[in-house]
């Protein structure tokens, strides 16, 4: 409705403008007779008529309280009175004009207070001219005072029922605008805010002051697949019922995505939020009894504390559905995001946005890494690590890039680049290390999948003329491997068939089951990850795995690498245990190949053991 009436002020400001720089051209072409027997001269008219016009269309845009501004706008009517009283033998005709004139107000008014204006104006003028005009041009006798005052009664009564109905209407049309406004923000399914409504609701206090919760039933679409998309609605419903119970009071509740909600809150204390949080899951967990189904939900939940977040909204429900999406990766029930979550994310949009415009044989470079046999006491290996030349601080590490480059085909091609540099490093190595050296390449599952992977790495080992033994594939163990895609499996069929060994990089890590194993048999190495040998003296815990996984590796017969040692402790425990491949900065860093070259010409002139 305030849309309405404002919009309405402007027009009557354009109104009042138009109608008195019209009354001022009528006064200024006025012949000197009508003019000489006015009271006010011609140019104060025309200077009050212009002033008035001026200030009422200055009112009109400004921003400001709607009654008073109603109030100021009504002044024009004052118009009336002081132009009709400075012609006083010929203004008796307001008497008439004055019904006129309500009925003009009542149909463009939305607000009654103009309309009293008119109406009090109008009978004050009318009241002047019959006290003080003896002859005046109308039809009505002018000693006819019933009949004059008859004519302003019958003309207020009309623009009053005017008005009545008129704004009637229009606040049924309101409430009727009110309504389907309120609809489509709020969800239609469950009856709690949808994304739109969440977007325009106004928060009493500042959001990095609230604290926003995103709950994500993982299941939610399986549902529908088990127990149909009724029961899917109803366990919905009956979720939100429960949450609705345990929360704390909150400021909002709204639905994001189909399985996913998401409450706004004042900021409580953050450990016992988190607490909170827990059990709060653990409650929603519980199976619901719908229509004699047993349901379970997953869910996960993620707290953004507010700290460092950015004031657009619909950026900080992103960032939520981000976070809810890491969370359901990595299996944790109640993840809490902050700051440093946040700045993390953001370095990770700069290098996607970045990393879609890197040219791969400029952008990028190889480090390498050697491997160490303390048993033979010589290097046996080196690991390809690849680099990326960025101003971006902190997204050269693959950590950061590798994982956004696998989420496109980026991964294929900068991959492809990758083992062919290997390849070339591997043949400059040909005559500094002995044949059966290997190079180990990191290879993502999502390279497997692509049909063009194998192919192009039997044509770069001809091309290099090289054996495929000398190349050994490092898969890591972290992202889990489809097997069931047929393409996987004709990738690790062909791998097989050509005798590449295969390492299985960051064991222990991920998801790796016996069947894995037995899917990539034969394996030609295990490659324990540095969490398992870091500050292995202090915990017994530490010792017994890395036994296990040995001994694993024993029966399996593949061989055992660990690699991230740094110290001499960490290298002496393995070789306790019966580990004698070792990588990590305590034997060699990562470093350019040319670093490489002179090393490995250090090593066998014999300087270094
Ligand atoms: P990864 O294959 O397990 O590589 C080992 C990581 O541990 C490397 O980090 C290496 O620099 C680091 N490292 C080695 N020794 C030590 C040590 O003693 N101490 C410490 N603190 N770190 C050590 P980087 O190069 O940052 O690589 C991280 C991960 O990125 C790699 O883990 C691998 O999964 C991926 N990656 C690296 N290069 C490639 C690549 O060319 N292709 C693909 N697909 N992934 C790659
Ligand atoms: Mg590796
Ligand atoms: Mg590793």
């Amino acid at each position: 409705m305030e849309d309405i009436v404002r919009k309405q002020q402007w027009w009557i400001g354009n109104f009042a403008l138009f109608m008195m720089l019209v009354g001022a051209l009528i006064i200024y072409t006025t012949t000197e007779e009508t003019i000489k027997n006015a009271y006010l001269s011609r140019s104060v008219i025309i200077s009050f008529l212009v002033i008035m016009g001026i200030f009422i269309f200055y009112i009109s845009r400004r921003k400001m309280e709607i009654v008073l501004q109603t109030h100021l706008l009504s002044l024009m009517l004052l118009v009336v009175p002081i132009t009709s009283i400075s012609f006083l033998p010929y203004a008796a005709v307001t008497v008439w004009a004055s019904s006129f004139l309500f009925l003009m107000i009542a149909l463009i008014s939305y607000q009654r207070i103009m309309m009293w204006y008119a109406i009090i104006v109008t009978i004050a003028t009318s009241l002047y001219v019959m006290g003080n005009v003896d002859t005046v041009t109308v039809e009505i006798d002018p000693t006819d005072h019933y009949g004059r005052i008859g004519m302003i009664v019958i003309g207020v009564s009309i623009a009053l029922v005017i008005n009545h109905l008129h704004i009637r209407n229009l606040n049924r049309l309101n409430d009727l605008a009110i309504q389907l406004h309120d609809t489509a923000r709020r969800d239609e399914e469950t009856g709690v805010l949808n994304r739109q409504g969440l977007n325009e609701i106004d928060f009493p206090r500042s959001e990095q002051q609230l604290i926003f919760v995103g709950i994500h039933l993982e299941n939610y679409y399986e549902l529908a697949r088990y127990f149909g998309e009724d029961i899917q609605l109803q366990v919905l419903r009956a979720c939100i019922e429960r949450l609705k119970r345990q929360l704390p009071p909150y400021q909002a509740f709204a639905r994001i995505e189909a399985g996913t909600l998401l409450i706004v809150m004042e900021k409580p204390d953050e450990v016992a939020c988190k607490e909170a949080m827990e059990e709060l899951s653990q409650e929603i967990s519980v199976p619901y009894e719908i229509e004699g189904h047993h349901v379970y939900v997953n869910i996960s939940i993620v707290i953004d504390n507010g700290d460092g977040a950015t004031d657009n909204r619909k950026r900080r429900v992103q960032q939520l559905l981000t976070a809810l999406q890491e969370a359901a990766q990595q299996n944790e029930r109640v993840m809490c995001i902050d700051q440093e979550w946040r700045k993390d994310q953001e370095l990770r949009v700069k290098a996607a946005q970045s990393l879609a415009q890197a040219n791969i044989e400029t952008d990028f470079h190889l480090v390498y890494q050697l491997q160490y046999d303390v048993r033979s006491e010589q290097f046996i290996g080196l690991e390809a690590l690849v680099r990326w030349k960025t101003p971006l601080q902190g997204a050269d590490r693959p950590s950061v890039f590798i994982p956004i480059a696998e989420k496109s085909d980026l991964i294929i091609r900068l991959g492809e680049w990758i083992f062919e540099e290997g390849c070339k490093t591997r043949k400059a190595l040909v005559g500094l290390v002995p044949d059966e050296f290997t190079l180990s390449v990191n290879v993502s599952p999502r390279q497997l999948t692509s049909e063009s992977f194998m192919p192009f790495i039997e044509r770069t080992l001809l091309k290099y003329a090289l054996k495929p033994q000398q190349i050994k594939i490092e898969i890591t163990e972290s992202q889990s491997l489809d097997f069931e895609s047929q393409s996987i499996h004709r990738a690790l069929k062909r791998i097989k068939t050509l005798d590449f060994p295969v390492s299985l990089d960051d064991f222990g890590t991920g998801h790796a089951s016996y069947h894995v194993l037995e899917r990539l048999l034969p394996l030609r190495q295990l490659k324990i990850p540095k969490q398992f040998i870091e500050q292995i003296g202090a915990s017994e815990k530490r010792q017994s795995i890395l036994e296990s996984i040995f001994q694993l590796s024993e029966s399996m017969h593949v061989e055992c690498i660990v690699e991230g040692v740094e110290t001499g402790e960490e290298v002496r425990i393995a070789k306790e245990i019966g580990i004698h491949l070792f990588q990590g900065y305590f034997f060699a860093k990562p470093v350019p190949l040319k670093e490489i070259i002179c090393l490995l010409q250090k090593t066998n002139e014999g300087t270094i053991h």
